[in-house]
């Protein structure tokens, strides 16, 4: 694996990456220890969870008021509910 590789969970799996209130918003890095030292491994993708309206940033400047909790790809909800695997995240 190389620094670029996106580590995602498996299309069928239980986990917001595959749910219709995740919207892509960034990446982590996920590394590792080993005997040369700590060694990125890849990235994992994070998302707004869309499943609520958002809370409003009263300090926010301009259009980026609203915000929705960020969530990792892999965490998951009892509101998730399965994408259309041939729909693209938003
Ligand atoms: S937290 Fe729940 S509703 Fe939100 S994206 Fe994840 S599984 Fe879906």
């Amino acid at each position: 694996m190389t620094a670029s590789c996106i580590i995602r969970p498996p299309a069928d799996a239980l986990a917001c990456s595959n749910c219709t209130a995740w919207s892509q918003w960034d990446h982590i890095t996920v590394g590792q220890d080993g005997p040369g030292g700590f060694r990125v491994i890849g990235r994992k993708p994070t998302g707004q969870c869309r499943a609520n309206p958002p809370s409003i940033n009263s300090d926010a400047i301009g259009s980026e008021t609203a915000m929705w909790p960020v969530v990792g790809s892999e965490d998951w909800c009892r509101q998730f509910e399965r994408r259309d695997q041939r729909e693209v995240a938003a």
